[in-house]
């Protein structure tokens, strides 16, 4: 296995905090970078929200939490 240099997701996770309950949990994410929106369900309430995180340098720049 080499490790030549490439684009590599340090992003593969991301921690929420839900707007239905306010209970904190991660949920896997691609790491690519630029703005990524999608809906996921809290693990806890399993009620749905739409999050919108801006990824940039491999790092979480924004992350932004809406009740779907
Ligand atoms: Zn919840």
């Amino acid at each position: 296995m080499s490790t030549k240099p490439k684009i590599h997701p340090l992003v593969d996770a991301l921690q929420l905090t839900c707007p239905h309950c306010g209970q904190d949990f991660v949920t896997p994410l691609d790491g690519a970078e630029g703005r990524t929106e999608f809906v996921t369900d809290c693990e806890i309430c399993c009620r749905p929200m739409e999050v919108s995180v801006e990824i940039r340098d491999g790092a979480v720049s924004a992350v932004n939490v809406t009740e779907s």
